[in-house]
């Protein structure tokens, strides 16, 4: 397959034209590196060529980085051992470094995302220009996909802005834009949209030298490198306190580019590059960077591709929403709706709650005006977008409504039937309930084949999932225009049968319930809340109690009952401490000023010392890491069941449902993943023997058994 084109031109000035014809992105695929490196020998040999410009052929964009299902599709065949990741760094290694050093000067020229493998092929030119326009930006992203950049990215990039700086893009793996890249030093040049590569030829022509900062001589890391040059040292001390701040702690990746550019620096960069592969060999080894990866590339799939989008449906598009209930929810989904540009009716009982709502999104939008993240104008046009109602008749030009009305049975029938008789008759109708079942729901709207659950998650604005959920005569078509609706307003769908509890708050049950019954364990209420964190839930158990409230969660529980549905793991030992809790000592949570914490005013959150008068903490405690696994464990059985019970089908639902719904950590790549990053047979055994030590809930299901002896994994081979 084609993935360039050299043109060696009559000026003396090389121009390589990167272009993977069979991919709408250029990607750095080992077929790609190949190519450069014959395109380089070539230019190399070219008596009459006294330059070279690298970009790409297609519009608005250079590299965009790593090319991930290639790298998926070879990590899902086996597991990669260190040595055979080494040497796939190994013929990049040698491009970089001969475009560097062969003697002629090169120059990237960069119009659109430089990322990853993109930008080490550009830190390797001796010179960088760059469009300056919004969608060109650098940036090493590998951090994130659990991996560090193997082309020279931590050995260029502090050789040439300095360790701490350096240090602060490679942790993140954040995109900078153009101005920024200036101010740093990445690139040289700035230029209008479409001038990179006359700007490139410009300088090539001046005839300037073909030599690299760190290959001349008296060369010196600026700021200095190694443990007695001070600067550097407090760089690395910044850099650790930067990982010991960030939700997921204790990764592999982060450490590893810590330790490649604290070694590295130090080193020439010939063996700084040896150095740097070394640990990426050991990254790809890891089930960690699978995870990420896959993650990623499941996520992207569900929005821009819609996996499981019923067949034979014509694509649909929104372009006047309802949102019934102005609240919390509604007034995030109007918000987030008008901002992609769909007109909203927002209604409520009364104008003044209407209103109330829309003041919400005015006020975020404020906010983002504030922090330069738009302009006033489109601030405005998005605000002018949602129009507060009451009236019932309103909803008549409203292709869909979603009802977010209180968490009532009869009420929600009721504005059900008002806003059936308003709708035209080819709408759809969702309900953001997060606890009733969506079949009942749907018997107050008269076409129960157009009425689905659309279960968002809060805050609206930042959370990226959508939970769709199909109640039993819930049509196909309704779920493919509701999938629509996800992906136009950016959000991540994931589908769901109607099962009490669907599947994020049933997952997530576990592991509140599981925080509590530690508690009656005996073990200590900060330990639980750091052995949370620690294995990379964004917020301990008893802190998420006292958010949600601990009333409803009662509510919920005593719902359950009322319906006649047993809960699936064992219910009473913590629902007997939320309710001693809330009828004993009267702490109903945060909103109530008191709950598992005390909420001082004006002070910062402790956990409320009288717990242990009530939970005495006992003698022994258990390790941080049996803490973290149990609570990883219990949220993975779960998962399984769902998957058993079929309240998930896909387990990519179910995957990316638990990261991005209820926080469970990324480097696991979802529930099922973590069973099977485990390894099958291996869970089995361990949550076999934390049933024994903590009660039968911890049981895996003969479904689960009979999976691992067959070793039959969640996931066919991706590729
Ligand atoms: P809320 O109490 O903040 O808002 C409910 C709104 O509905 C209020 O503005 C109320 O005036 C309005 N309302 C009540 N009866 C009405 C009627 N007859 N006609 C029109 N409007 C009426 O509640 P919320 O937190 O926004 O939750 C709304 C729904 O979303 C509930 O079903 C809840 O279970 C669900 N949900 C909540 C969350 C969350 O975190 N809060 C998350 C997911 C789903």
């Amino acid at each position: 397959m084609k993935t360039l084109e050299l043109r060696l031109g009559d000026d003396g000035v090389a121009l390589i034209h990167i272009d993977l014809v069979d991919r709408p992105m250029n990607v750095l695929t080992p077929e790609l590196v190949e190519d450069l490196a014959a395109a380089v020998e070539e230019v190399a040999a070219a008596p009459g060529i006294t330059g070279v410009i690298l970009a790409s052929a297609k519009p608005g964009a250079f590299v965009a980085g790593a090319d991930i299902k290639g790298m998926l599709a070879l990590l899902d065949a086996g597991p990669v051992p260190a040595a055979q990741g080494v040497a796939l760094g190994e013929a990049f290694g040698r491009l970089t470094r001969r475009m560097e050093a062969c003697g002629k000067p090169f120059v990237a020229a960069l119009e659109g995302p430089a990322l990853g493998g993109g930008f080490e092929l550009a830190l390797a030119c001796h010179r960088r220009v760059m469009a300056d326009q919004p969608k060109a930006v650098v940036g090493l992203p590998e951090v994130g996909l659990g991996l560090l950049p193997a082309g020279g990215g931590t050995q260029r990039l502090p050789r040439l802005i300095g360790i701490e700086k350096a240090l602060g893009l490679l942790l993140t793996g954040r995109h900078v834009k153009a101005a920024e890249a200036l101010k740093l030093g990445i690139v040289h040049e700035l230029v209008p949209a479409g001038d990179t590569v006359a700007a490139a030829r410009r300088w090539l022509l001046a005839q300037p030298r073909a030599v690299q900062p760190w290959d001349d001589k008296g060369f010196r890391i600026p700021g200095g490198a190694g443990p007695t040059a001070p600067h550097a040292s407090r760089s690395f001390t910044a850099g650790t306190t930067l990982l010991a701040g960030q939700t997921q702690r204790n990764l592999p990746a982060p450490l590893a580019i810590l330790s490649c550019v604290y070694e590295g620096t130090q080193l020439p960069l010939d063996v700084g590059l040896r150095v740097e592969r070394k640990y990426f060999g050991r990254l790809l080894a890891d089930p960690v960077a699978r995870n990420l990866m896959r993650t990623l590339f499941l996520n992207k799939g569900r929005i821009d591709k819609l996996a499981n989008r019923p067949v034979g449906v014509p694509p649909s598009k929104v372009a006047r929403l309802g949102v019934l209930g102005a609240g919390m929810m509604g007034a995030g989904i109007a918000h987030v709706a008008a901002g992609v540009g769909i007109e909203v009716v927002l209604l409520d009982s009364t104008l003044a709650q209407a209103e109330r709502g829309k003041a919400h999104a005015a006020r975020q939008l404020d906010k983002a005006v504030e922090r330069g993240r738009t302009t006033r104008e489109q601030a405005d046009a998005v605000l002018a977008r949602i129009r507060p109602a009451t009236d019932h008749a309103s909803l008549a030009g409203c292709d869909f409504v979603i009802e977010a009305v209180f968490e009532n049975r009869d009420i929600k029938a009721q504005v059900t039937r008002q806003a059936c008789a308003a709708m035209a008759a080819t709408a759809i109708f969702g309900s953001n309930t997060s606890t009733l079942p969506i079949t009942g729901l749907a018997q107050a709207f008269e076409r129960p084949e157009d009425f689905i659950g659309v279960h968002f998650f809060s805050p609206v604005e930042r959370m990226p999932l959508i939970e769709l959920i199909v109640g039993e005569q819930t049509s196909p078509r309704t779920l493919a225009r509701a999938m629509d609706l996800a992906a136009q307003l950016r959000k991540t769908p994931i589908v769901v049968n109607d099962r009490r509890g669907f599947f994020t708050s049933r997952v997530f049950g576990t592991f509140i319930k599981e925080g509590i019954a530690m508690l009656q364990e005996g073990v200590a209420p900060a330990l639980i809340e750091n052995a949370a964190r620690q294995a990379g839930m964004p917020v301990g158990p008893l802190a998420v109690i006292d958010e949600v409230s601990l009333d409803i969660t009662l509510k919920v529980y005593e719902q359950w009952r009322a319906d006649g549905v047993q809960p699936p793991h064992e219910p009473v030992l913590s629902i007997d401490a939320t309710r001693k809790m809330v009828d004993q000592l009267g702490r109903r949570g945060k909103a109530a000023g008191a709950g598992f914490y005390e909420y001082p005013e004006g002070g910062r959150k402790f956990l409320w010392p009288g717990l242990s008068e009530h939970w005495p903490v006992a003698a022994q405690q258990p390790s941080v890491d049996h803490l973290g696994r149990r609570f990883l464990t219990i949220q993975a059985l779960e998962g399984a069941r769902c998957m058993e019970e079929e309240v998930v089908r896909d387990p990519a639902d179910a995957d990316v449902g638990s990261i991005l719904g209820i926080g469970y950590p990324a480097w696991t790549g979802g529930v099922l993943s973590y069973i099977e990053t485990v390894g099958l047979a291996r869970f089995v055994a361990d949550a076999q023997e934390m049933a024994r030590l903590h009660g039968p809930r911890y049981q895996p299901s003969p479904w689960l058994v009979e999976r691992a002896l067959r070793n039959a994994p969640f996931y066919p081979p991706m590729g």
